[in-house]
């Protein structure tokens, strides 16, 4: 479970985040919506402490994330994230790319690391990849790369900014089917998007955020039917 409790920050002068709760249960998929600059991805990177934080707390399976005595090493491998742009190995094989955290922070011998990653590049879809460089990839590819490179560490958690905004349009549908998979697994997710379609079809919950504020969370049908606030209506229907 990741509980984020009154989560302020700032940058400099600039608040960002401005007393976010939101209480994601394992199993759950949460969708974050809101126009750029909300603090989405913020959030996100406070979350698996990339970030510090100004006030509040966030805990990830009741270890306080920004609290001094936390092993945040240890705690990230249980929180897998996925930006928009991915930054592969170009150096590596497809294999190697996924290989690399699993024998280098967890310590996992070649063979055992090898078949964990060729389970989880079967999985996305890229199981006749595995002994190509990632510029011979698509970006749909390289992006269903990324997430079989967090899930090699075996995550409870996966955190996706806006996977899919640097994808070719025809290419969007294929990584957004491997978020689906992964929701239908079982998975924890929190999934910033712009794909409102993906948020309606597949979150448990969608969360609004407008100015670093959460302006409104709820199902689906009620944030994308007959959403209570005034701003999440004006930001739906800018982007529908
Ligand atoms: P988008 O939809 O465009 O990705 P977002 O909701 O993800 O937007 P954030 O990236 O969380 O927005 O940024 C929120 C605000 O914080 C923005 O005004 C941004 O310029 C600012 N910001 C983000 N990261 C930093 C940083 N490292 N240093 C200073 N300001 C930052
Ligand atoms: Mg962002």
């Amino acid at each position: 479970m990741i509980e984020i409790e009154n989560v302020h920050k700032s940058f400099g002068a600039l608040k960002v985040l401005k007393g976010i709760d939101l209480t994601v249960d394992k199993g759950e998929v949460v969708s974050v919506i809101g126009g750029s600059g909300s603090g989405k991805s913020t959030l996100l990177t406070c979350i698996n402490g990339l970030e510090p934080i100004d006030e509040g707390r966030i805990l990830v399976d009741g270890t306080e994330v920004h609290a001094r005595s936390t092993d945040l090493n240890k705690l990230r491998r249980k929180i897998g994230i996925v930006f928009q742009q991915f930054n592969a190995f170009p150096h590596l094989t497809v294999l190697e790319n996924v290989t690399l955290a699993p024998r280098k922070v967890k310590g996992m011998g070649r063979k055992e690391a090898e078949e964990i990653a060729v389970r989880q590049l079967e999985h996305v879809g890229l199981g006749d990849k595995i002994k190509v460089y990632p510029s011979r990839l698509s970006g749909g590819q390289q992006q269903r790369m990324a997430i079989a490179r967090a899930l090699a560490m075996s995550p409870d958690y996966m955190l996706f900014d806006e996977v899919t905004s640097a994808l070719d349009p025809q290419l969007v549908g294929e990584v957004l089917d491997t978020l689906k998979l992964l929701a239908d697994g079982g998975m924890t997710m929190i999934c910033v998007t712009h794909e409102m379609r993906f948020a309606r079809e597949v979150s448990d919950r969608v969360a609004f955020f407008d100015q670093g504020v959460m302006a409104e969370i709820g199902p689906p049908e009620q944030i994308f039917g007959e959403a209570k606030n005034e701003a999440t209506r004006k930001f739906l229907s800018s982007v529908r």
